[in-house]
């Protein structure tokens, strides 16, 4: 019976295996052929030139020809050898896509008594039978190959895994059913070339195509270029391409672009490598923070303006670069603003390097005083004329004034999509479900709506689904953060719901202290947000602000991020690139003195510098972290309280994202506990980071215990790798590896030790002082703290909402304090 079940299964006869499971498998080993295949068989060759089909016959020759030589080397390719690209999202999307992993930990999934109650019992059964299936394509796949090493097999399923995806692949190399194979694979070559074909069409489209030729002779004639052009007109995507095909690429040189936001450097990216038909991470990849997906290959790479600052640390010179894009420069992140100062430098003694700065259209000639007179390019773009719609009176709920005109737009205008700004992440969430309970119920009386959030911790697979064309008949709202704005370019567009607000940093350079906080927007942005609307053809843009507001309330522009930021950073990294003198350093708009002094007394308490503004040998070791220069300390200080592999995870959970745990709406009372036995002793919310995350590893990583636990299992897994890197930078910077074992109030010190201005204690009232600024501040409600709170407090972050919120609070004594931190806090009596 397995025997013929299995050959039902290698025909890919799903006829009797119609088990939810078994059929995802044959999907998920569907796709794995095609993607396969795909990569392989589009060269690039095929695609710079353009894809000249003339005769049909020579077509379908090459084609054959290419799945052939396709088949033929797969045989016997190790798949390990590194040949195949795991795309990170591959990591993040375990749970839909990884198929083949959720097979490789079977015991978990039947032991889930819901999912088996709901399988009418069935399941244990077909579960074991199920393993013994698996068991016989393992073996069998040994047999074929000769790969096997019988250890494995024994040695739990999730190396099993690896067979497992080694032996779908070996049968496409061994062509087992040569015809139905070779038809599809056929298929998947049409729809590929018909793509490619449709991506070169849209190529040509963009209205930055017919410069081409013009731009390409300006970036030989200067060496440093501004490019101005309206937002979705190609810079992005399209002018890295024509510098790679122009031959800057060539002798192993690099071409960077830098983006400000992470989600548009991967999705830019992801565009970029499919336009160029390769894989992703190849030719054309990205680099954000804790996630690399370049390879040797990568000529064409994206980063977030951060990283580019990083590789800085590395390279002084950029050698490796051909070309560096300072991409949406108009952003004036603070990274951004740095790099401005390093490229311009790297440009007087590099006179190979091109240099472009590429910018919306604003205030570009800004940008060509800095770099002295550099020569500006303008694009024209394509702006239809866009309609503004202002409220009559101030809206008190934003919200709720957001949900109701999309619904209202949606009933009473014409075909066109719909783009409304949001603050963040939870507000997206928030306006998703409302719009999805009103869309329940009026149910079949109105046309669907398509409800598409972006925001930075989206998970890839889903980021993608803004760019899907509406389905005929329905409508899309796209719910997105400032993202939208400039960054990405979401076609389609026709209608614009602006309320007017944004998530800041903002900083009090008297108190020291960053929060972020919800903003009103500036003339600038909310021009730029209803520009938006007319990409296509006329837009419309409802701002639910008043015209008065607009006119006397927003600022012109937004301030750049560098005279609203905490610097600590900032010089911390410009002194390891040995920038002593900050003063004179090169800035665009310098931040205010009062500012850089801030930072320099904060890197100083932190042992970072020593009175003559020089690195220490902490500092030098802190540098390498790509973290706050707090939590930076705090691993650093960790050696000294014997508690490193603690606080380094600690240190990832709080760089994983702040969304730990989930609460269901139906089971909060469920969550609430779960949540709260991490908590247990009251040991603080750092060190119920620190439960959190050895209770998962004690699982086995395993995505059942998350949901038993309530906690975001993506989270979980980038907290992982963001560990991994960490650890091998204690390596790198000779910390020791070494474990507490229950020394609580070590790693509490550890903690201490780089947030200690972060120290705050409890008034009478209830409310809290932040010890230095005197500042009132609250425990924040999500805390393990807020029920039972101590005198004492240090914590991670401010966030203001309708409060200033304390994020991540723990215990502290008061001797810490003058113990750590001696020169910072002094007893009063
Ligand atoms: P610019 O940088 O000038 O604002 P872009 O190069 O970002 O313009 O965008 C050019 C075009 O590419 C736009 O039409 C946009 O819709 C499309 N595009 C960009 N990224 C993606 C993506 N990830 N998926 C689909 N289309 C994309
Ligand atoms: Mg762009």
């Amino acid at each position: 019976e397995l025997a013929r079940r299995s050959e039902a299964m290698d025909r890919g006869d799903t006829s009797e295996l119609r088990t939810a499971s078994r059929h995802a498998y044959l999907e998920k080993r569907k796709k794995m052929k095609v993607e396969e295949m795909r990569d392989e068989i589009i060269d690039n060759e095929l695609i710079f030139h353009g894809v000249k089909m003339t005769n049909a016959e020579e077509q379908e020759f090459r084609r054959k020809k290419e799945i052939y030589e396709l088949v033929k080397d797969r045989v016997g390719k190790d798949a390990d050898a590194g040949d195949y690209y795991r795309m990170p999202e591959a990591y993040d999307a375990a749970e839909n896509l990884d198929q083949a992993k959720r097979f490789a930990v079977p015991r978990q999934r039947y032991d889930d008594p819901e999912a088996s109650a709901a399988r009418g019992g069935r399941r244990s059964n077909f579960f074991s039978e199920q393993e013994a299936w698996e068991e016989q394509q393992i073996r069998k796949s040994r047999l074929n190959f000769g790969s096997g090493d019988g250890g494995r097999a024994g040695g739990g399923y999730e190396l099993v895994l690896e067979d497992v995806v080694d032996f779908v692949k070996s049968t496409v190399q061994a062509g087992a059913e040569p015809d139905g194979e070779m038809d599809e694979l056929a298929e998947a070559v049409d729809a590929k070339v018909k793509l490619q074909r449709e991506l070169q069409d849209e190529r040509k489209n963009l209205p930055v195509y017919k410069f081409k030729d013009d731009l390409l002779k300006a970036i030989e004639k200067y060496q440093v270029l501004i490019i101005v052009g309206e937002t979705g007109s190609g810079k992005t995507t399209q002018i890295p391409q024509y510098l790679h095909e122009a031959g800057y690429t060539a002798k192993g040189k690099k071409i960077a672009c830098t983006q400000p936001r992470r989600v548009a450097a991967m999705s830019v990216a992801a565009r970029v490598a499919q336009e160029l038909g390769v894989k992703l991470g190849h030719e054309v990849g990205y680099s954000i923070r804790f996630e690399d997906c370049t390879s040797d290959k990568t000529v064409i790479k994206y980063m977030t303006d951060g990283m580019l600052l990083r590789e800085f640390l590395g390279e002084p010179d950029l050698a490796s670069y051909s070309v560096v894009i300072v991409d949406e420069a108009h952003e004036r992140t603070l990274s951004t603003d740095i790099l401005f100062g390093l490229v311009k430098d790297i440009a007087r003694f590099r006179p190979d390097v091109k240099l472009l700065i590429s910018s919306a259209t604003l205030n570009a000639e800004r940008f060509s005083d800095f770099f002295d007179e550099a020569p500006i390019f303008k694009i024209p773009g394509r702006r239809y004329k866009v309609d503004i719609h202002y409220t009559t009176a101030p809206e008190a709920d934003y919200i709720a004034a957001a949900v109701v005109t999309v619904l209202q737009l949606h009933v009473k205008q014409p075909a066109g999509d719909i783009l409304l700004f949001l603050t963040g992440q939870e507000e997206i969430e928030t306006v998703e479900e409302l719009l999805k309970q009103k869309m329940r119920t009026v149910g079949s009386k109105i046309a669907e709506l398509v409800i598409c959030p972006i925001y930075a911790n989206l998970p890839t697979e889903l980021q993608a689904k803004i760019f899907e064309p509406t389905p005929e008949g329905a409508r899309k709202v796209v719910l997105a953060t400032n993202i939208a704005e400039t960054s990405l370019t979401i076609d389609g567009i026709k209608y614009v719901i602006d309320p007017g607000f944004c998530k800041l940093k903002s900083y009090n350079p008297r108190t020291g202290m960053e929060s972020l906080r919800v903003e009103p927007i500036s003339k600038a942005s909310a021009d730029q947000r209803a520009g938006r609307s007319g990409r296509t053809g006329p837009g419309k843009c409802f701002r639910l602000f008043t015209e008065y507001n607009f006119r006397h309330d927003l600022d012109d522009d937004t301030v750049p991020e560098i005279q609203r930021s905490n610097l600590a950073n900032v010089v911390l990294r410009l002194k390891a690139l040995g920038i002593n003198d900050l003063v004179s350093f090169d800035f665009m708009d310098p931040p205010a003195s009062e500012a850089l002094l801030k930072a320099l007394e904060e890197l100083f308490a932190l042992g970072t510098l020593n009175s003559r503004g020089e690195l220490t040998k902490t500092g030098r070791r802190m540098a390498e972290f790509p973290l706050d220069p707090m939590l930076s300390k705090a691993i650093v200080a960790s050696e000294k309280y014997g508690c490193s592999e603690e606080v380094v995870t600690i240190a990832a959970m709080l760089s994983a994202g702040n969304a730990v745990f989930y609460r269901p709406k139906d089971k909060l009372v469920l969550a609430d506990t779960a949540r709260q036995a991490f908590h247990a002793g009251n040991v603080g919310d750092h060190v119920a980071l620190l439960n959190v995350y050895n209770a998962w590893t004690e699982s086995g990583y395993s995505s059942q215990w998350c949901r038993e636990n309530f906690v975001q299992p993506r989270t979980m897994k980038r907290a992982r790798d963001v560990r991994d890197q960490l650890e091998a930078l204690l390596e790198r910077v000779e910390i020791e590896h070494c474990s507490g074992a229950g020394d609580l109030d070590g790693i509490r010190k550890a903690v201490t030790a780089g947030y200690f201005r972060n120290a705050a204690r409890r008034q009478k009232d209830g409310s809290y002082r932040a010890v230095k600024s005197r500042q009132m501040v609250f425990v924040h409600p999500s805390s393990g703290m807020a029920e039972l709170p101590p005198t004492w407090v240090v914590y991670h972050e401010l966030v203001l909402t309708s409060k200033e919120y304390m994020r991540q609070v723990t215990e502290l004594k008061p001797e810490w304090l003058l113990e750590i931190a001696p020169h910072y806090y002094q007893r009063k009596d």
